[in-house]
């Protein structure tokens, strides 16, 4: 295994900067997840650690070796596809086998090898099979075993669970979080799925257009997300974004929204700097973290309901604050509530994020 660092590569694409100045580190034997929207350069970023793309400017290192000039088959790395990327005409062995045969393994050597990676992953006993004639899990743990057959120093995953269906994507991510605590192996996985990121990363790279916003633990994105950006992409549901006016009275800080009543908040140097760039700061707080209020609750938002979705063990319970403002709450409640009933839900002053008129967190 080994370590994986960017220094301040840019890619362009003529004129577009599809990856634009990012620089991280990835530690020996951690699991790094690219997250965010579509066309933020997840993919591109890991296309220039496999040597598929090669940096506009900036460098790539593999085990601190500069591999930025690199060729794919110098570098020793693995990749998983999102579309598999098995050889049609061959037998799931043969696929499996394949790095081994490129490296110029004796065919009895490369299948007993394929045997034992396909046993581990529960296909040893389809080795014969085409791709055609396995199920879409089933491919994608060819795939993965593929990647897993020859030690690499890294392995690189792009979007390898999105075409399963929910309860095989469940489960595939259970095993490849099993498998990353048990074989220690440097990866970076692209996904645009943060319940995947959470639940597969030792630290998270949230991109948006190019550019790393945090790079992080999955609890700390969770509980001090940077951004109202990566606010609004981690979680689930996001976190809701609540436009104040803020105000500085009494040596207190004031927020003012239709519908919001919030008791006095203490002022701080962050808070004081905030303000004095503008007065409109975003209130954030997480779904989880609001409840139907008791009558006198000093912090709750008020409106109509917009919607009861029942789920089983919970309820996300949305209110409509107007033009589109939607605050979500996920309480445990069987309660039947009609639509345009005027709910009231309250939250806790120690699960308030605040944001700056800019969209950035005001640290505590
Ligand atoms: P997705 O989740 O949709 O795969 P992504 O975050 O992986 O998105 P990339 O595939 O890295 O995004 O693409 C980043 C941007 O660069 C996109 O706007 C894409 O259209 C552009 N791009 C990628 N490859 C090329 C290329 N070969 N030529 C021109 N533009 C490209």
């Amino acid at each position: 295994m080994a370590s994986v660092a960017f220094s301040k590569v840019t890619k362009s694409f003529g004129e577009f900067k599809a990856v634009s100045d990012v620089s991280f580190d990835i530690g020996d034997g951690e699991f790094v997840c690219l997250l965010g929207p579509s066309g933020c350069g997840k993919t591109t970023s890991l296309r220039m650690i496999a040597g598929l793309e090669t940096p506009t400017s900036g460098q790539v290192m593999i085990g601190g070796e500069d591999v930025t000039h690199f060729h794919p088959k110098d570098r020793n790395i693995a990749m998983v596809f999102q579309d598999y990327a098995l050889y049609p005409h061959m037998n799931l062995a043969d696929n499996i086998a394949y790095p081994l045969k490129v490296r110029g393994e004796a065919v009895s050597k490369r299948h007993a090898r394929a045997k034992e990676v396909a046993d581990v992953l529960k296909i040893g006993h389809l080795l014969d099979r085409l791709p055609s004639q396995i199920s879409g899990g089933q491919q994608q743990r060819t795939s993965l075993a593929r990647a897993l057959v020859y030690p690499a120093q890294v392995y690189l995953f792009d979007e390898p669970l999105s075409n399963l269906d929910a309860k095989l994507r469940l489960e595939a991510r259970g095993f490849l979080n099993h498998l990353q605590r048990d074989m220690g192996m440097t990866a970076v996985y692209v996904t645009h799925d943060q319940a995947e990121a959470m639940a597969l990363a030792t630290r998270i790279a949230v991109m948006d257009q190019g550019r790393i916003v945090q790079y992080a633990s999955p609890i700390e994105i969770y509980r001090r997300p940077a951004t109202t950006f990566v606010a609004n992409f981690v979680g689930n549901p996001p976190m809701n974004l609540v436009e104040v006016e803020a105000t500085k009275d009494d040596g207190k800080l004031q927020l003012k929204a239709d519908g919001l009543t919030i008791a006095a908040l203490p002022m701080t140097d962050a808070i004081g700097t905030a303000l004095a760039a503008g007065s409109k700061l975003t209130l954030g707080i997480r779904p989880e973290h609001l409840d139907v209020a008791g009558a006198g609750a000093p912090n709750t938002i008020t409106a109509p309901l917009f919607a009861n979705e029942n789920m089983g063990p919970e309820s996300l319970v949305t209110i409509d604050r107007g033009e589109g403002a939607r605050v979500t709450a996920r309480i445990f409640t069987d309660d039947h509530i009609a639509l345009g009933e005027t709910v009231t839900l309250g939250f806790a002053a120690d699960h308030v994020h605040l944001f700056d008129s800019a969209g950035k967190r005001i640290p505590e």
